[in-house]
């Protein structure tokens, strides 16, 4: 068996390929081996360009108009005979919705395993990748190494820090067209956007949290006020989102990753699978009417009261301060 080389990273989204390029590196270097980005797409070649300037030693670029949009199966196509053909040893691979199915069928159809949504990546002395993931409902972090090659990651959005860009960066762009793209068995008649907000709450830099403490979907309101006098968003937990029905997203262990410069969770208890998601906060501010409450524990700041009366008084407070509403 030929021995497998290099590090492979591959996302749709640009952001996290750019992380995706930065740990790479590092791993890379470790491993005394290259680092190349994957770029799936038709009329994509100055996307590749700038992956060089992110850190990349190589672009792979499989561009066709059959991979214009994204279909897992015309996706698959392309990356089975380039993991086969230029056997990389490691291939980390962005944890969206669609990086994690590509993941998992990738893996399953060339018989590797897989680790998904990896926390942190390590090599150890001895040279192996060491992938650690939370597992039993964020009550314990496992910690992966790999029996077979490629070793298949996929690492979420914001646990690793996007790389500077440097113009100046030397790298080798590889255009491959010898792949025969398969036409998908199914096919898409029709997309219909979804309101989103402007920005991915991954990115914003304050985020208001909305818990159980929350009585009706209405009340959110205050929550979206305070938000928008910070320039910020609002996220909620699970319960209000899942078992409620009343949004369609959430942010902890299971939803959104976020680390904004200031979280403020109002009614929220801060339970492990919900802290899994705004650990890596800058400040957190934790209201809550429960003195007891877990979240005082790992909060910077920590207000015991009632969020119905303490919501509407700090954004009262913050309008008067910040100047908001007046002319
Ligand atoms: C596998 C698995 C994955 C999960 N993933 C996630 C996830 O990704 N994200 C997530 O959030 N949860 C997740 N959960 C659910 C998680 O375990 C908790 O149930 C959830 O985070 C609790 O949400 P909460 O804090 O809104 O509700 P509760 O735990 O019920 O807390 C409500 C809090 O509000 C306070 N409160 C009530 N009224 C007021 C008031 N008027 N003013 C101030 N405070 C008030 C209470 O004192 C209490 O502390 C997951 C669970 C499992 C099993």
């Amino acid at each position: 068996m030929s021995k497998h080389l290099g590090v492979w990273a591959y996302s749709e989204s640009s952001e996290l390929l750019f992380e995706l390029i930065g740990k790479g590196r590092e791993l890379a270097s470790k491993l005394q081996t290259q680092l190349t980005a994957i770029v799936l797409g038709h009329n994509v070649t100055e996307h590749a360009k700038e992956l060089i300037g992110y850190g990349a030693h190589k672009v792979i670029v499989v561009d066709d108009p059959q991979l214009k949009e994204f279909h897992v199966e015309t996706y698959l196509s392309a990356l089975i005979p380039l993991s086969k053909q230029h056997k990389p040893e490691l291939f980390l691979i962005g944890s969206t919705k669609r990086g994690k199915e590509l993941a998992a069928r990738l893996a399953a159809r060339l018989s590797l395993g897989c680790v998904p949504d990896c926390l942190e990546l390590e090599v150890d002395e001895q040279g192996r990748l060491l992938a650690r993931r939370i597992v039993y409902g964020g009550n314990a972090i496992v910690t992966q190494v790999f029996r077979t090659e490629p070793q298949i990651v996929t690492v979420p959005r914001g646990k690793f820090e996007k790389p500077n860009y440097t113009e100046e960066s030397k790298g080798e762009v590889v255009n491959i067209t010898d792949i025969q793209i398969e036409t998908p068995k199914t096919e898409v008649v029709e997309v219909k956007p979804v309101s989103m907000a402007e920005t991915r709450i991954e990115e914003a830099e304050v985020v208001v949290g909305g818990g159980r403490g929350l009585e009706k979907k209405e009340d959110s309101k205050i929550l979206e006020e305070l938000a928008a006098i910070l320039g910020g968003q609002v996220g909620y937990t699970r319960p209000l989102a899942e078992d409620r029905k009343w949004f369609t997203e959430w942010v902890g262990l299971s939803g959104h990753t976020i680390k904004p410069k200031l979280y403020i969770a109002c009614g929220i208890s801060g339970v492990i699978q919900h802290v899994a998601g705004i650990r890596d906060s800058n400040t957190i501010v934790a209201i809550n009417k429960d003195p007891e409450a877990p979240i005082f524990e790992m909060a910077d700041y920590i207000v015991i009261g009632d969020l119905y009366e303490i919501v509407p008084a700090l954004s009262a407070a913050l309008k008067k301060v910040l100047g908001v509403g007046k002319d």
